[in-house]
């Protein structure tokens, strides 16, 4: 069986940075890219506020960058995915593809959080093309356009209030007749002039061109049809985090996000340690992720001196 120092599970800006400081702390890191090798980000389009690029970068580039920086240190970038894991004892036991075992004194889980999408043809066909699932990512690119959001919990009222400050009219696809945002945060969306909610519609397609989304057919629940003509199309009805496989493992918050001990990567299991989108339900940048990929580095390289 192979035997490894540090296991990093997870191919996004976690991922990356966790392997950047171990492989520099001559900890000889195997990653793992995992389903979407570089992640959620690779499916954006433009960056623009990640530090040090003042020109902005593309996601797949950006992500290509991280891996770059990732393997001149040294750290063994592998394509694969972790189909079970064993954590009930040290050393870890992981299984890759299903076939190849591996043995790891440490375990970084890096393996993020994927949004929820509707499921209609059309937005797959457009998505990057005007259908985003993050405003604060994608939303500088309507400016002083109409665009619509979709959901009522507290993503969507944050993101439309958001899309509101830039875009000329932000549209709000409630599929019931209240929003299950907080208090607040509805009070924020209903004193906001350009945000117009409509509350029992559900959307039936994204409508779209050779050059992206044009527009967008609600329905209401009473059986109306009706095209709005709009540019960006964003989601913002959830996300679940990536924790299939250490589901009873690890200890996992009511939404279903690795716990950790506040202000560190530590999970309930001595040795394993989270960082980026799996263990974050609130902030969920590349930079924060990339943070906390730092910090999971430095606890695990810390842990792994104390053994
Ligand atoms: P939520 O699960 O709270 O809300 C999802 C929303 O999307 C609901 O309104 C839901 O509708 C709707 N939805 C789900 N599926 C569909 C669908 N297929 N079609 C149409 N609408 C759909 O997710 P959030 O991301 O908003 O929030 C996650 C957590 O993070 C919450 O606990 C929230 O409070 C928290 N959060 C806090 C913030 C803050 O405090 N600043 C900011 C952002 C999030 P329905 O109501 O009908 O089920």
């Amino acid at each position: 069986m192979e035997k490894v120092k540090v296991l990093i599970i997870g191919s996004g800006p976690a991922g990356f940075t966790s392997a950047i400081y171990t492989s520099r702390a001559n900890l000889s890191p195997v990653l793992y890219e995992g389903i979407e090798p570089g992640g959620q980000l690779t499916t954006t389009t433009e960056i623009e506020n990640f530090p040090g690029y003042p020109e902005g970068i593309t996601g797949t580039l950006m992500m290509e960058d991280l891996r770059k920086q990732a393997l001149r240190f040294g750290a063994d970038v592998r394509r694969g995915i972790i189909t079970d894991i064993d954590l009930s004892k040290r050393p870890f036991k992981a299984i890759v593809d299903h076939e190849h075992e591996i043995e790891a004194e440490a375990v970084i889980v890096c393996t993020g959080a994927s949004a929820k999408y509707l499921g209609l043809e059309s937005e797959a066909k457009y998505r990057g093309m005007g259908v985003s699932a993050c405003a604060t990512c994608d939303g500088f690119f309507y400016r002083k356009k109409d665009v619509a959001v979709v959901g009522g919990g507290d993503t969507a009222c944050e993101e439309a209030t958001y899309l509101a400050s830039i875009c000329r009219k932000v549209y709000l696809i409630v599929r019931k007749n209240y929003l299950r945002a907080s208090k607040a945060m509805q009070e924020r969306v209903f004193n906001t002039p350009n945000i117009e909610v409509l509350f029992e519609h559900n959307t039936k397609e994204v409508l779209g061109d050779e050059e992206g989304v044009t527009g967008v057919r609600v329905v209401s629940t009473a059986g109306e049809e009706r095209d709005i003509p709009i540019m960006g199309f964003f989601l913002a009805i959830g996300h679940h985090p990536n924790v299939e496989v250490f589901k009873g493992q690890l200890e996992l918050d009511e939404q279903g996000y690795i716990k950790v001990v506040p202000g560190t990567s530590k999970t309930s299991v001595e040795g394993v340690f989270a960082a980026g989108d799996v263990k974050d339900p609130h902030y969920r940048q590349a930079i924060t992720a990339a943070g906390s990929g730092c910090i999971a580095a430095l606890d695990c390289e810390r842990w792994l001196l104390a053994q």
